[in-house]
């Protein structure tokens, strides 16, 4: 009988741990307010007039150009204009890139033009371009096994595909070769790389993005075909005839530039110095106009923060927007930010940065700890009516979050169809045309709930250990 008792109460205990019973519950009060501002945000469309805005008043934003700066000065007027209680910016450093010139066409055994664009962090050719013959890999990691004097003075063409699925899981394996293509086919002796662009669609528009640069010497010249030409290539390969590639690519490095992540704090009413941690981030490409990438988690983010804004009543806890710098060339101010607030991470409560497009968000997910769990079923109830499922509590907070991945540090996730923005990525069809207001909207209806939720509870959600 008594082992009986002592077993309930293990079960009991147990129970409670996992459902969280030790958090104090969200009020029907801030419920419903949650569910006030989530269907007012649902009728407006500050997220479009935002993203309107930086899409036309400043268009393409890569880091290190006249964009960037000219993005920084739009952000911080525009935070101002909204009515956050301070607005602030602050800078770090970086190795600017310029693309130039970049032309490709094939010269034997059929000669035909080629699209392409550089990768960023691309060298350039010699004076006048190059003309080398093709050596062709499925993948990166068929490349990395392949005997280096079979590649010596050749353009190596990795042909890999990506395929399109709604959480973007096709993205990671094929962008090593991207990412890691240009050194290591540089150390073999590569004059130049090519590669099938990392993306999902089938127009003739080349996709970039940030390559690993070599911190030695200057990378060998690397570009991406657009995905129909890379086809092309392929069958010509096909022949198995000697193929031959002309290639003039002038990108270059450049100065050591500063730029900034730009930064509006909404203050709580009574716990201010605790935060609730949003944005996305401010830097694009060169090529499109950067309204998915990342010019939708922008306006998102910070239209969700004026929602809280123009509340009644000031959440107890102090909303947070970075509009993050540089993150295309490798989340250069998400680290500046977490060395300049290592010290203040246990008053980042919960952090996200919305980086994914437009999509409709489908469900949300966590890395909080287990009591805190029910907060987050309690957030997830408001969310339901958007269509929005709880997921797990394995999450990350998004890309410019990464950098604190292994600190005690808790995340949401609005995760968002993302079926189709590997069509658009990193290219010149990025532009506002494809972003659906109705989208848009259901997106800042989700995060205003969030961060409004998160902001009037009582739950400390940094996990108990940090297992990622
Ligand atoms: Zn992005
Ligand atoms: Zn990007």
């Amino acid at each position: 009988m008594k082992s009986h008792f002592k077993l309930f109460i293990t079960m009991l205990l147990l129970i409670s741990h996992f459902i969280g019973v030790s958090a104090s519950p969200l009020s029907q009060k801030d419920l419903d307010s949650a569910a006030t501002l989530r269907d007012k945000a649902l009728e407006h469309n500050e997220a479009w007039s935002i993203l309107e805005s930086l899409t036309t008043e400043v268009g393409p934003r890569m880091g290190g150009t006249a964009g960037d700066k000219a993005a920084v000065i739009w952000a911080e007027k525009k935070l101002k204009s909204l009515g956050f209680d301070k607005v602030w910016k602050e800078p770090f450093q970086f190795a600017s890139w310029h693309r130039g010139i970049e032309t490709a066409e094939i010269t034997a055994p059929f000669p035909q033009k080629l699209i392409i664009t550089a990768l960023g962090g691309s060298g350039s050719t010699p004076k006048g371009g190059l003309n080398a013959e093709i050596i062709h890999f499925k993948t990166y990691q068929e490349m990395m096994k392949a005997p280096a004097n079979s590649i010596e003075g050749k353009i190596v063409f990795i042909s890999n595909r990506m395929t399109r699925a709604i959480n973007g899981a096709g993205y990671g394996p094929a962008v090593a070769a991207r990412r890691n293509g240009a050194v290591d086919a540089g150390k073999m002796g590569a004059l130049a790389i090519l590669i099938r662009s990392i993306g999902t669609d089938n127009h003739r528009i080349a996709h970039t993005g940030a390559m690993q640069m070599s911190d030695v010497h200057e990378t060998i010249p690397a570009a991406a075909l657009s995905n129909p030409d890379a086809d092309m290539l392929e069958r010509q390969l096909d022949r198995k005839l000697p193929v031959k590639v002309a290639l003039e690519i002038t990108a270059r490095r450049g100065d050591i530039y500063t730029s900034y992540n730009v930064i509006g704090q909404y203050n709580g009413s009574s716990k201010p110095q605790e935060h609730i941690l949003i944005g996305g981030h401010l830097d694009s490409w060169d090529l499109g106009t950067g309204a998915i990438d990342d010019g939708a988690g922008v306006a998102i983010t910070t239209a969700a923060a004026k929602m809280i804004i123009d509340h009644a009543e000031r959440p107890k806890r102090s909303i947070r927007v970075v509009l993050w710098g540089s993150e295309e060339f490798g989340l250069i101010g998400a680290k500046a930010y977490r060395e300049a607030h290592l010290e203040d991470a246990e008053n980042m409560i919960i952090s996200s940065e919305s980086d994914f497009g437009a999509g409709l968000i489908y469900e949300i997910n966590s890395r909080v700890n287990h009591s805190s769990l029910s907060t987050i079923a309690q957030i997830a109830s408001v969310l339901a009516p958007l269509n929005i499922r709880l997921g797990h509590n394995n999450g990350g907070g998004g890309p410019d979050l990464a950098p604190w991945g292994k600190d005690p540090v808790a995340f949401f996730r609005l995760s968002q169809d993302g079926s189709d923005y590997f069509d658009l990525h990193h290219t010149a069809d990025d532009t506002l045309d494809k972003v659906v207001p109705e989208h848009l909207s259901q997106n800042v209806a989700a995060w205003t709930s969030v961060i409004y939720l998160a902001a009037q509870s009582d739950s400390y959600f940094a996990p108990e250990a940090t297992s990622k």
